[in-house]
Formats: C-alpha cells, structure tokens, sequence
C-alpha cells in the first residue's frame, strides 16, 4: 500500500472532488478519490443547481435530460413580516437531491476506473520532495498532485489551522443548516427563499415529486432555543406566516432533519502546503446566493484545466498554482464578495423586511443580484 503512486490524490467526494477525478480518469490520469461517508448519502443542501452548470455535468455522463428533473424559473423571496417580492430568473435552475447526483457521479468514477475510498477519513497530507503523502486508515498513499476538496469544514482545515478556523468569530462565521426532504403540493417551477430572524430558508422541487426544504441560521438562534431544532421552528421560523403555512402542512420524508454546523463565509486560501483546494474547501459563497455547487463544479473544471498540463510537464508546479489561483479568482471573486454583502442583509428581522419593502416596487433589482451571484454557461 505505501508505494502506490496516484498521479492525483483528492480528498473528498463532494460534488468538487467527484466532478475532478472523472474529468481526470478520462484523460488517462490514475486517481485516487477518498471520502469519509459511504455512498449513496444525504447532506445539507437547497438542493438547486443553476443551469449554467447543465452542459457541464451531462458532459461528465450525467444524463439529466433523461431524469426528467424539475426545472425552476421563478423566485420568490419573502420577509420575516411576509411582504413578498417575485420575479422571473434569467438563467434558473434545476431540482436534485445530493443523494442522487453525488451516488450518479460516484458511479461514474467508479466505471472510469477511479479508485475510490469511500468510508475513509483521510488525516494527513503531507508534501516532500515533489510528492505528497496521503495518510488514512488506508495506509499512506503518494501521489504527485493533491487536491482538498473536503467542503466547508474539515478535520485537515483543523489541523493546518486555516485562518478561518483560528480567527476570532465574526458576523459571517459559525451558521448552522438544516435540511428535511418534504411532501408538499409544491409548483415545481418555483424556488423561495423565505427569511426569518437570524435566517432563511430555501424550498424548491426535487425528483420523484420531493421537494427539498433547507435552512441556514446561526449558532446562536438555536443556542437561544435550548438546542432544539423543533421549538426554534416553532417561534421563530414560524413567524413569517408563509413558513409557517409550509412547516404545518408538510410531510416529512425522513424521521430527523440532516444538519450541519459551525459553517463560516470568510475568506479562504486556495492552495495550502501546495494542496489545491476546489469547491467549499477553497471559498464558500452564502447559500442564499443558490451557486455554491455550480462554484464547486466550475471550480474542478478550472483545477482540472491546471492540473493536467502539470501532470504532462508542460507547467512548473509554482506555474500550476498561479494558473489555478488567477483563474478562480477572475471567475469567482466578484461573486462572492456580493454574496457576503447580500448575506449582511438578511440577518437582523428589521433589515430584512425594510430590504424587501424596498425591493418590492422594483423587482427588477432582485434579478439584477442574481445576475451578479450567478455565472454563465461553462
Ligand atoms: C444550508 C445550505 C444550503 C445550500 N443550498 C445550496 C443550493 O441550493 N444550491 C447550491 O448550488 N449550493 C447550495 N449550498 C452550497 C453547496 O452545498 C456547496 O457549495 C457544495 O456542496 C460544495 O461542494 P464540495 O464538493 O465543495 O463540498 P461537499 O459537497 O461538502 O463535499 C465535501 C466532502 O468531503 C468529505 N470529507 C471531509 N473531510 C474529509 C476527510 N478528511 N477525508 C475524506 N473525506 C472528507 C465530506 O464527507 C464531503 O462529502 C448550500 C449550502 C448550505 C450550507
């Protein structure tokens, strides 16, 4: 085991790593992939992808088309108060749950002869002598390139004590999300973001007549309720009264929400100990935006179209690095500099409600900020 040598090592299989070891494997590289949870599984998410990522995941052998998917077209947003705003989405987006498209993607590495290590924690990257060595249960793995696309918060972030980790808690750290899958008479052309104090919370058509509700609020809101998930819905999401129509009528497909914590929107590096990093793992926009998995994807096509000319000494390793690191800039830096703005807004009760009012006569600026959240076609 400790003399295998993977021409790229990628830690994580979200939809960043998965996305990257297929584009990789299909260019003849040899992969190794390793993810701590066992496939297929659920994970916190709204659960809607913009469509300028369709091409790209059908290219990597997603047949989407053929799945018969929920396409959405519609916002609505609505404040703690109720007042509501709705507008048509440009581009717009589709429905499907992490479940199924990460188990989809997972098959195909699996089928391009990627090797993967599902169920395996990995608990060091190391970097010597032009190689890294990967550590895990597995034994130590090397490989030439490594990639940390081990999302939002991870046991490596922890123990390469990244800046966000260590920095003194600010107003864009420590969120919590939760997700429950629903049956609801839901349009399935339709995504709303409804908002309560300290939060907001996504809903939006999956497969198979599911619609996926998800909510991100702070630590502190569920702290202020005793830790419990149920009384924090019951006094504060419940009072926008469109949630609470929601919350009252839905039926839950599964017993307990899935849930996530200590998630943080600050700024990231995206190259540790010469470690890509792709997806949440290198910088993570704010939900609300509805774009992280397009960056996530996007973002492996970019590592992608760096790596490989490394892999084919064409590029130095600095040369690798740089290219990586200028072109996510350019692609992604404007949006998530808006979206940490927009998150600003929808966090104290009276902003948010004064947002809406004053979006209310011009809805035409509520697509003018999607515009600047989303990207195009890739
Ligand atoms: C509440 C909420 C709602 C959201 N809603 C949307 C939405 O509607 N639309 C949208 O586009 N985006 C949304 N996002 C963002 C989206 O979920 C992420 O941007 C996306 O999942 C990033 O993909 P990733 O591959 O980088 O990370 P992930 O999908 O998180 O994958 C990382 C993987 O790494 C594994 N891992 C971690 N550490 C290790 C380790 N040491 N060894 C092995 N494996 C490890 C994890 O188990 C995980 O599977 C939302 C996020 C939140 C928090």
């Amino acid at each position: 085991m400790y003399n295998m040598r993977y021409d790229i090592a990628i830690v994580g299989g979200g939809l960043a790593g998965l996305a990257l070891s297929i584009q990789s494997a299909k260019a003849g590289f040899k992969v190794v992939l390793f993810e701590k949870e066992q496939y297929p599984f659920h994970k916190v998410c709204g659960e809607y992808i913009s469509l300028e990522s369709w091409d790209f995941i059908e290219s990597l052998g997603v047949p989407l088309s053929k799945m018969q998917l929920p396409i959405v077209n519609r916002l609505m947003v609505t404040a703690p108060n109720g007042n509501s705003v709705e507008q048509p989405l440009d581009l717009g987006g589709f429905g499907i749950s992490r479940y199924t498209i990460d188990k989809a993607l997972y098959d195909l590495a699996k089928g391009l002869r990627v090797r993967v290590e599902a169920g395996v924690k990995v608990d060091d990257i190391v970097f010597e002598a032009d190689m890294f060595s990967v550590h895990s249960s597995v034994g130590i793995i090397q490989s030439r390139v490594a990639v940390g696309s081990f999302g939002k918060r991870s046991n490596l972030d922890v123990k390469w004590k990244r800046p966000f980790i260590l920095g003194k808690q600010k107003q864009l750290d420590n969120f919590i999300g939760v997700k429950y899958h629903i049956d609801i008479d839901w349009p399935k052309d339709l995504i709303a973001l409804h908002n309560f104090k300290d939060g907001y919370c996504g809903i939006s058509a999956i497969e198979e007549g599911k619609t996926c509700l998800c909510y991100l609020t702070t630590a502190q809101n569920l702290k202020t309720h005793g830790g419990s998930i149920p009384f924090m819905e019951e006094a504060v999401l419940k009072a926008n009264p469109h949630l609470k129509k929601i919350l009252e009528k839905a039926i839950h497909l599964y017993e307990a929400p899935v849930t996530i914590a200590q998630i943080s929107f600050e700024r990231k590096s995206l190259i540790e100990h010469h470690v890509l990093m792709v997806g949440d793992a290198g910088g993570m926009i704010t939900p609300l935006c509805g774009n992280g998995m397009s960056m996530a994807l996007h973002g492996s096509k970019l590592a992608y179209e760096a790596i490989a000319p490394f892999l084919r000494n064409e590029l130095s390793r600095e040369a690798m690095e740089q290219r990586y690191e200028r072109v996510w800039t350019n692609t992604f830096g404007k949006r998530l500099t808006v979206g940490r703005w927009v998150q600003r807004f929808f966090g104290k009760t009276w902003m948010t409600n004064l947002f809406i009012s004053i979006l209310k006569p011009f809805p035409f600026l509520v697509r003018a900020i999607v515009k600047q959240t989303h990207g195009e076609r890739y």
